[in-house]
């Protein structure tokens, strides 16, 4: 049955999701809803002071801690090392603390005891803490898959103390991430493309009101919330905007999809210095590329640019670190960017199409800058 004929529609979420500044001093009252033998994987940035800060909180407790410091890679090797380092526990539920890779690992050492899963995010720069997902590397780096589980995190825990202090480049980052977020969905619920609930089925009318959020909430409160947070101050914009990267966008994922922008997020990455950049920059720079792809009006392009500009967001080969980027390299670009999401476009998308998309959207960024 093609998508068009289903008419299924589902809806996939963590099952709880809590956020507030010094909310990891409740980490005891949040792990004891799931049980007394709690293992804990920590990046090594925040490994002693946690270690120390939650030995503290659990003493006195019958509750049994196992602490473990992340390797620093999500690989098959790491996460069988994890699990055995839990085994004599076996614990109830699983909390990974930092970023990307050291909460994906949690993720799969908690499905392999049947555990449930809580995930504190160290900062705000992508959608996947909500994802029941983790993405697998080989200790070089390279990415080798997804692994999905039945079910996604039962808790995201953040405290947005931790959050509102991280480098400012990472809550600009992730509002990139988040600002695809409607975009992309909008591209999705026009072709009725399936989302990423099992084996993918209709969006519901739940992910498109909170797209819409997403992005209203960052367009509208962003510029402040980076002003607050390269202060260390967590405002209600900051704790917003978290929300908006966080939440919305890992919900607005899931439930309708990716599209053209994460399409030039993937294929960029075949350019040296655009790999070293962070996931939401570079799709940032891919939204814009979607945008004049679907030949969006010029006002809603020019929001963009506008928000972009002020946070620091790319908008040009420049802020790519691609400045003197070839014809053949653009072409590399749009090739490799056909490999991932662009047919859920609501027409057909060819690398000709995207070149042009490319080298528009770093045209309008420079005319946009030399007017200035
Ligand atoms: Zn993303």
């Amino acid at each position: 049955m093609s998508m068009t004929e289903c008419t299924t529609r589902a809806w996939g979420s963590p099952s709880r999701y809590i956020q507030g500044r010094f909310e990891l001093e409740n980490i005891r009252k949040h792990t004891e809803v799931y049980g007394k033998r709690v293992f804990f994987l920590i990046d090594v940035f925040f490994y002693k002071s946690l270690r120390e800060k939650f030995e503290a909180l659990y003493a006195g407790s019958d509750t049994q801690a196992v602490y473990e410091q992340f390797g620093g890679q999500c690989t098959a090797e790491e996460i069988l090392r994890c699990t055995d380092v839990a085994k004599a526990l076996t614990p109830d539920v699983v909390v990974g603390i930092g970023g990307g890779k050291t909460m994906d690992t949690a993720k799969a050492v908690a499905d392999n005891y049947h555990a449930a899963t809580v995930i504190v995010p160290t900062t705000a720069s992508t959608d996947a803490p909500a994802m029941g997902l983790s993405v697998i590397y080989t200790a070089e780096g390279e990415h080798i898959g997804a692994r999905h589980y039945r079910k996604n995190p039962d808790l995201v825990l953040l405290d947005t103390d931790i959050l509102a202090k991280a480098p400012i480049r990472f809550l600009v980052a992730g509002m990139g991430d988040a600002l695809s977020t409607y975009i992309e969905c909008r591209a999705n619920e026009l072709s009725a493309s399936p989302n990423y609930v099992n084996s993918g089925y209709r969006a519901t009318i739940a992910v498109m009101a909170i797209a819409r959020a997403c992005h209203e909430t960052v367009l509208k409160k962003g510029v402040q919330a980076k002003l607050a947070a390269e202060k260390g101050l967590c405002t209600k914009d900051v704790e917003d905007v978290i929300e908006a990267n966080t939440l919305l966008s890992g919900l607005g994922v899931q439930n309708a999809s990716c599209a053209g922008a994460h399409s030039i997020a993937e294929g960029i990455t075949v350019l040296e210095p655009c790999a070293r950049l962070l996931h939401g920059e570079v799709v940032a720079f891919g939204i814009l590329v979607q945008l004049i792809v679907e030949g969006a009006p010029r006002e809603e392009l020019d929001e963009l640019y506008d928000f972009f500009e002020k946070v620091g967001l790319p908008t040009t080969f420049e802020d790519l670190k691609i400045p003197n980027a070839s014809e053949a390299d653009i072409r590399k670009v749009a090739e490799a960017s056909m490999h991932s999401y662009w047919d859920v476009e609501p027409f057909a998308v060819n690398p000709q199409m995207v070149y042009d998309g490319i080298m528009m959207a770093n045209v309008l960024g420079m005319e946009r800058k030399a007017a200035r």
